[in-house]
């Protein structure tokens, strides 16, 4: 019997989850020999609270801040929750119009600052926003869909004339640029560890120091009364050693796949602001994104379309519209590329998306 074909699968959707990074695996492990709770006083207690706070002390040194102004969470959705809770309380919400869903939910109802053509918050409306009294803003370091990088410095420059507090999304800039809170000068930070090559589950809100953080989730005063909960141990020492990893060179990739892109008629969405290297958001015009989607699958490359909700259908994206894309905004795909993507990989990528334009674009020359 003849054996089926075997083509290779190419991961390129390193933003929905990163590839796991071994070293990550290896921690796991080890940490889920260790049999006792952080919280108990004997000697497996105290081997099990030893890998809490090397974890911490790990993560926090990567992200700029101190230990104890970190709090680990179940991932960056609940970061970002604890920030608007604990830091919003009593101060109007004022968030980008391009945040991730993880803000927009907990932050319902908040002001929105505007964003250019390109993705970028527009730093003239921030401060217009922050005339009318106290405010937490947040806004992300990173975009999700596009890699759009906001200029967080000069929004905590403009945070603090006005007495406002910024919070930074920074899950998808973690890993993939230099994260440092106290360079930024914003008041926390959210991180997520499966953006980062370590284990779904984890993640942790930074505080600048001398904040307060109020517990969302109250319980058995785990991290010092900040988040109830034994904390996940194995996950969270997979997020320490992912943390003191090197951010992995891409080598100019995510540009060969995109230049490639733009030669087959694809507009590339965001390429005129700073971006991560990893990332490019590609619209082609005439061609739903679904489809898109759907083609590259079956010839074996994942991409993804806009946000992918958890139902596992592609919603329209509200990142898009708000750059004001219009018909554009449903025929994006984003691609973003793993740590440990190859040139060769990229190559058949290349090849799939060019044979998916000509055929799903009438008029392209062949
Ligand atoms: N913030 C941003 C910018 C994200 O891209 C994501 C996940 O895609 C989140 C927050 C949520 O992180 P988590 O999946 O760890 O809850």
């Amino acid at each position: 019997m003849q054996k089926p074909e075997s083509r290779p699968v190419i991961y390129l959707d390193a933003n929905a989850s990163e590839v796991p990074r071994p070293e990550a695996a290896v921690a796991m492990l080890a940490a889920f020999d260790v049999a006792g709770n952080p919280a108990s006083v004997h000697g497996a207690g105290r081997r099990a609270r030893a890998v809490l706070e090397d974890a911490r002390d790990g993560v926090a040194a990567r992200f700029g801040g101190a230990s104890g102004d970190l709090v680990f969470t179940s991932g960056g959705t609940e970061a970002d929750a604890l920030a608007v809770h604990a830091f919003g309380a009593g101060r109007r919400l004022i968030i980008g119009a391009t945040e991730h869903d993880a803000i927009r939910a907990a932050a319902f109802g908040a002001g929105i600052l505007r964003v250019d053509g390109n993705g970028v918050a527009d730093l003239d409306h921030l401060a217009d926003l922050l005339t009318a009294g106290p405010a937490l803003v947040c806004l992300m370091l990173a975009n999700n869909e596009t890699g759009v990088i906001h200029p967080i410095a000069e929004a905590a420059a403009i945070c603090r004339r006005f007495g406002a507090r910024l919070h930074v999304d920074a899950v998808q800039a973690a890993g993939r640029m230099r994260v440092d809170l106290a360079s930024l000068g914003a008041d926390s930070l959210a991180v997520s560890a499966h953006k980062m090559g370590g284990p779904m589950g984890v993640g942790a809100l930074l505080a600048a120091p001398g904040l307060e953080i109020a517990a969302l989730i109250k319980g058995g005063g785990q991290e010092r009364g900040r988040r109830g909960g034994t904390p996940a141990l194995p996950a969270i020492a997979g997020f320490g050693a992912v943390a003191t990893l090197p951010i992995a060179s891409l080598g100019g990739l995510r540009d060969r796949f995109a230049a490639a892109a733009t030669a087959c008629g694809a507009i590339e969405i965001g390429a005129g602001a700073p971006r991560l290297a990893n990332t490019a958001c590609l619209a082609l015009p005439g061609v739903k994104a679904e489809t898109q989607v759907i083609t590259l699958d079956l010839a074996g490359i994942q991409v993804s379309a806009g946000a992918a909700c958890s139902s596992g259908k592609v919603a329209r994206s509200h990142v898009l519209d708000a750059m004001g894309l219009g018909t554009l905004a449903g025929e994006a795909i984003r691609v973003s590329l793993p740590w440990n993507i190859t040139t060769a990989e990229i190559d058949i990528a290349i090849a799939a998306y060019s044979a998916m334009a000509r055929r799903l674009r009438p008029g392209l020359a062949a």
